[in-house]
């Protein structure tokens, strides 16, 4: 049978897509960790959160400027005073930046300031933001949408690759469930189902799967045990002042240990090829 989404489909791309973004790969032996600040705050911020980032091991640094929020009067972002704030973090430590680019309007200055453009759960079917990330210079994390099905997120990066982006990375966030305790409900057999279909790579974001930072790890151990290529994480200096996601923000100073347990995880799994490799 030939799925509809050509490009994106492994059954003509039988080997895995690695996707290079700045001196990261996403997709191959490595899982990788992208964590920050759910938003830009301020410069403190960013270059604490970045510093803890690089010392554990993070290979990609998040912090969104232009937010989708769910209530107009929430904070909106800093804008591109938020892209600088964090280009700047991403530099001072050496790492690539992500950032939520939330319209074709966006995506000129967005790209002239993050390395890997996301398009987030509620933009996943703005087939006119699709198309414009799809002519970007940059790779692409696409967020699946909090009520898409596979196919329909496949499809969502199929209009990105038909438009000439080969470098499209899938991240999963959970979807609306019925249980009001956890933000999102996460299925971490998403992750080997889409293994089964697409040659893209895969990561988990925990953070907005659970709400609430004592499960975030737990979390993210599952999604690496299944193979996740990545899992993005949102950390804060102090959690107790985020103006965002406050309840799911990890402390910084936690991130270290989490990377450790992340890695013991893939090594348990990926066996002694991942161990040499890390070695
Ligand atoms: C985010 O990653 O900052 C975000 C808004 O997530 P999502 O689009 O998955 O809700
Ligand atoms: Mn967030």
């Amino acid at each position: 049978m030939t799925a509809p989404y050509t490009l994106a489909s492994r059954e003509d791309h039988p080997a895995n897509t690695i996707v290079h973004a700045s001196g990261a790969a996403i997709g191959g032996p490595e899982p990788v960790l992208i964590a920050g600040p759910c938003s830009v705050e301020d410069r403190e911020q960013m270059l604490t959160t970045a510093r803890a980032v690089r010392a554990s091991g993070g290979a990609i640094l998040r912090g969104g400027a232009f937010k989708p929020r769910t209530s107009p009067y929430g904070f909106q972002g800093l804008g591109e005073a938020g892209l600088e704030l964090l280009a700047e973090a991403g530099a001072a430590v050496g790492l690539p930046v992500v950032t939520e680019v939330m319209e074709p309007a966006q995506v000129e200055i967005v790209s002239a300031y993050a390395d890997i453009l996301q398009v987030g759960s509620r933009n996943m079917a703005n087939t006119a933001l699709l198309k414009a990330v799809g002519r970007a210079d940059r790779p692409v994390m696409l967020k699946r949408g909090m009520a898409a099905t596979i196919e329909e997120w496949l499809l969502a990066a199929e209009y990105v690759l038909a438009e000439g982006n080969p470098r499209v990375i899938l991240c999963e966030r959970g979807v609306r469930g019925f249980e009001p305790r956890l933000r999102n409900l996460l299925d971490p057999a998403v992750v080997p189902l889409l293994r089964t279909l697409t040659h893209l790579p895969v990561i988990v974001d925990p953070s907005h799967a659970v709400g609430r930072r004592d499960l975030v790890a737990p979390a993210a151990c599952a999604a690496i045990a299944v193979g996740a290529d990545g899992v993005m994480i949102e950390v804060h200096p102090n959690p107790a002042v985020a103006l965002t996601d406050a309840a799911q923000a990890v402390p910084c100073a936690e991130l270290p240990a989490l990377a450790a347990r992340l890695r013991a995880v893939a090594r348990a799994i990926r066996g002694e090829e991942a161990e040499a490799l890390a070695s």
